[in-house]
């Protein structure tokens, strides 16, 4: 849950940080930005900014921003019926990003978020900068933290259904409610 005005601040200050990697936003496509808290009401620790460019029932292309500090929780992409489900390409264009994935515990830079240690189980640190990129296949778990001030990234993958992503934590809600 957020307040309003906690949803607005996040949504320009992710404006902002996108404009500043130098990726044009219309002012529409700015004002829609989503903030999702995850349900679990601490946005500046768990949290994430996406802007869809596009989501078509095969593709989808969205930016994803996270500020300093900000985890983005532990989940994974289903199997759909016939579909093996979501592979995402992450390609980071401003800021450092500590992607986790399945393997030896390498985590160094990163850490996680206090209270979480159950929800956050893979624990291989992949450190992307500008330019870097990796592909998760589906149904692999991954979770996402910035570096210091913040990164933005894209996000290409085939179809999106973010509402049925399985989190690791029973806690999280994927749909993001606002209170005025
Ligand atoms: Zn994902």
């Amino acid at each position: 849950m957020l307040t309003r005005k906690e949803y607005e601040a996040a949504q320009k200050r992710a404006a902002v940080m996108i404009r500043d990697a130098n990726i044009v936003v219309t002012a529409e496509e700015a004002g829609r930005v989503e903030v999702a808290d995850f349900g679990l009401s601490r946005l500046d620790r768990e949290g994430a900014q996406i802007l869809t460019l596009v989501a078509t029932d095969r593709i989808a292309a969205k930016i994803i921003v996270l500020f300093e500090g900000q985890t983005l929780p532990e989940h994974w992409h289903p199997r759909v019926g016939d579909d093996p489900g979501k592979e995402e390409t992450i390609r980071v264009v401003r800021g450092t990003l500590r992607c986790y994935v399945p393997g030896p515990d390498t985590l160094r830079e990163g850490f996680v978020p206090q209270g979480q240690q159950d929800a956050y189980t893979v624990r291989q640190e992949l450190l992307l900068g500008p330019g870097g990129q990796t592909t998760l296949r589906p149904g692999t778990k991954h979770w996402f933290q910035a570096g210091a001030g913040g990164v933005v990234m894209y996000s290409f993958s085939t179809v999106a259904r973010d509402i049925l992503d399985q989190f690791t934590d029973p806690n999280v809600q994927r749909t993001t409610r606002i209170i005025d």
